[in-house]
């Protein structure tokens, strides 16, 4: 047996104001070092702008004392691909040129991955620069999944359709479940619940996502920390017509005055769980937050049964969906009838990666935490 190259790969996440970075072992998993970058370009932050940012990390790296000869790749989650990326892309000059043009589609994100990726190619510039979105997944959508149900033209024309969300999350998770399950994933019907301050339900057939919760933004579906997720479009042109709000502040009132934070104030769930027990006026709103949240999410998982018509596993992710048992106990109460029974001493004790549900549960529940960087550093290093 040959040992594997050695070898690391540097994954970077640049966000609006932040980035995330970690040095991943693609082959044995291990994370040598990581770091977060915050508040960048805020008036009182200690981060300019994004160059100053990733300077900050290139000093983190050096200083770690770890070799960074041996960084053989660096792999970049980006955002929005559109219809024209959803592989694993090496990056070029073209393909940054076209994740700058999709921005259109994802103007709060893909600019800063772009700063992100041009920065990062002067500080490494011999090794292989991946590109991994977070649509890719969801490429496979069937079209009555993808389609909104708009004027064909005006959609053809401005590429309105389902794009999806959080690919990189779903895939991966979907993937440890067959895992998990020592089953083939193309023998599997799975229904992946990504649960964090973003929220993302999917459809997953035999290894392929047939359906998802988010749209041509990251606004739709579930209830998320500040977003409204599903609302009727009609609402915006009351608002407009009624309060005179304009575009600009409905998107601000939908993307980040909405959701749990809209309901109850605060868009953390812990500090939610935290106001819903400790009683009085607050309480009330904070039941509210956390009743919508969920009675959104058993829409979906209902929804999703129907899609997929027999399903073998649900898996709970991400910060809410990995630590909070009660969500994953209240969004799939009562389903006996449609095969699936969560175990409340399996769901309330344990770590890590595990089955929740009973022996007999015909559907399986698990927990499966996600590894975006993980995902992102092995699609790199099918480059090196
Ligand atoms: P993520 O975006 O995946 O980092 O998830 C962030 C969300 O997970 C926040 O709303 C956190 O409050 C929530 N979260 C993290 N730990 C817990 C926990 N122990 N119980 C409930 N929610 C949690």
């Amino acid at each position: 047996m040959t040992a594997a190259a050695p070898g690391l790969v540097l994954v970077l996440n640049s966000g609006s104001s932040s980035i995330k970075f970690q040095l991943v072992d693609p082959v044995v998993g291990t994370v040598p070092l990581s770091g977060l970058v915050e508040q960048i370009g805020e008036p009182d932050g200690p981060v300019a702008d994004h160059a100053a940012g990733l300077r900050l990390i290139h000093r983190q790296l050096t200083d770690s004392g770890i070799d960074l000869a041996a960084v053989r790749a660096v792999g970049h989650r980006v955002v929005h691909g559109g219809n024209l990326f959803y592989a694993p892309t090496l990056i070029t000059d073209e393909v940054v040129a076209e994740v700058a043009r999709l921005s259109e589609l994802a103007p709060l994100h893909n600019p800063a991955n772009v700063i992100g990726i041009e920065l990062a190619r002067k500080d490494f510039p011999d090794v292989p620069h991946v590109a991994v979105f977070d649509t890719g997944f969801f490429h496979s959508l069937p079209a009555a999944a993808a389609s909104y149900a708009i004027d064909h033209d005006v959609a053809t024309r401005y590429g309105i359709r389902r794009y999806g969300f959080h690919g990189t999350s779903h895939e991966y998770v979907s993937g440890e479940v067959a895992v998990l399950l020592g089953r083939e994933p193309r023998e599997l019907n799975i229904i992946v619940l990504h649960l964090g301050n973003g929220a993302s339900a999917s459809a997953v057939r035999g290894g392929v996502a047939v359906e998802t919760s988010m749209g041509l933004t990251p606004l739709e579906g579930l209830v998320m920390g500040t977003r409204s997720g599903d609302i009727d479009p009609g609402v915006l042109f009351h608002l407009n017509r009624t309060a005179g709000l304009d575009i600009d502040e409905l998107d601000e009132l939908l993307n980040r005055r909405s959701g749990l934070k809209g309901l109850c104030g605060v868009n953390d769930f812990r500090e939610l769980l935290e106001q819903r027990a400790a009683g009085g006026s607050r309480a009330e709103a904070a039941t509210l937050a956390y009743d919508v949240y969920i009675h959104r999410l058993r829409k979906y998982v209902g929804a999703y049964l129907a899609v997929l018509g027999r399903v073998d596993a649900i898996a709970f992710t991400a910060g809410v969906g990995e630590n909070a048992p009660s969500v994953r106990e209240d969004a799939l109460a009562g389903l006996d009838g449609l095969g699936i029974v969560v175990d409340p001493q399996r769901n309330r004790s344990g770590k890590g990666a595990r089955v929740i549900s009973t022996d007999a549960s015909p559907t399986t529940v698990l927990v499966v935490p996600t590894n975006e960087e993980l995902a992102i550093a092995r699609a790199a290093w099918q480059f090196v």
